[in-house]
């Protein structure tokens, strides 16, 4: 992104293992995330950056010291690189490692090949080489599924509990697949576009608000006996959506907090009387993978529905005006 709305895919030098610990990934699909539209509407500084950190692909060679990936293994990876031996690690917080480095701002995956540091704690192999209908369920593990299945579990989600889902992005739809696999009773979709409403109840929510604010607010009371959501995934980051969410969450309750909220401003006074918990943060999704992983491969889950545009890498621009445009909710990448 050479600045703010500026888009180009370029021929720049191929990586190289630099780190006896990294390893050089041939990159077979990779995607747009909404976080990439914040450089893109000038919110965050673009200068000549590079873009992506959602990724699966091939290992074409690895360090002296990879153990776990071997050339040849078809790998998803996290957006942000961990070791996955820390004890911020081992304690599941892998988007938190002491050496976190964020895929988007140095690596950059929306790219042929990626070097990725640390490959043993943030990649993990798939059973086998996919089948090419599996591929887009694979890449949406890497983030939107791993962040939306965190909200859900941050929300703590499961059996005989009713969860809210405030956002109908790829996230938000996530948070509810993740709802209905973590045995949510009842699952809320907060959406007003019939075509994500229809995928909501896709992902398995059984009921639809497409009031905001504090008539969604009012809304979800209506429906839970006048006490709110015993779980509540906030997955937009607006201050309009993340009041909405804490009004939304019964006291008691639990709020996961997974979209990006870079202007909400939150009075204290109004977080303390809410009695709830709150829980979120940047997905460790390197702790969920293996087990995604497997739901995906088992056909259990088919997360890969979100995408609803699909590109050639050259055309990377064209998925960049689809999305900030609204035209996309999620423009797949294929290399
Ligand atoms: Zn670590």
């Amino acid at each position: 992104m050479h600045t703010a709305g500026d888009v180009r895919v370029e021929q720049r030098p191929d990586p190289v293992i630099v780190e006896p610990t990294d390893a050089i990934i041939r990159v077979t699909a990779t995607c747009i995330c909404g976080s990439d539209l914040w450089p893109y509407r000038g919110v965050e500084p673009a200068d000549h950056q590079v873009m992506g950190h959602e990724y699966v692909g091939v290992v074409e060679e690895v360090g002296d010291r990879v153990q776990t990936i071997e050339v040849g293994d078809f790998v998803v990876g996290s957006f942000v690189i961990s070791d996955n031996t820390c004890e911020i690690c081992r304690s599941g917080y892998q988007s938190k490692c002491v050496h976190a480095e964020f895929v988007a701002q140095t690596i950059g995956t929306q790219a042929e090949r990626a070097r990725i540091p640390h490959a043993d704690g943030t990649l993990v192999a798939t059973p086998g080489q996919p089948a090419p209908e599996l591929i887009p369920s694979l890449l949406a593990a890497s983030d939107v599924l791993g962040t939306g299945w965190f909200g859900a579990v941050a929300a703590e989600a499961g059996p005989g509990k009713t969860v809210a889902v405030v956002g109908d992005g790829a996230v938000g739809l996530m948070g509810v697949l993740a709802a209905k696999q973590l045995g949510a009773e009842r699952i809320i979709a907060m959406s007003r576009h019939p075509e994500r409403q229809k995928l909501a109840r896709y992902y398995g929510a059984t009921d639809i608000v497409e009031q905001r604010g504090a008539d969604g607010v009012a809304k979800i009371k209506e429906l839970t006996n006048g006490l709110g959501a015993h779980s509540v995934i906030e997955a937009v980051g607006t201050q309009e959506a993340t009041q909405q969410a804490i009004g939304a969450t019964r006291p008691g309750g639990h709020l996961g907090m997974v979209g990006v909220n870079y202007d909400v401003t939150l009075r204290g006074i109004q977080l303390f009387f809410s009695g709830i918990h709150l829980h979120g943060g940047p997905a460790p999704v390197r702790r969920f993978l293996p087990e995604l992983i497997q739901l995906v491969w088992d056909g259990a889950i088919d997360p890969g529905r979100v995408f609803d545009l699909t590109l050639p890498l050259e055309d990377a621009a064209r998925g960049y005006e689809a999305m900030d445009e609204r035209r996309a909710t999620k423009v797949l990448l294929t290399v």
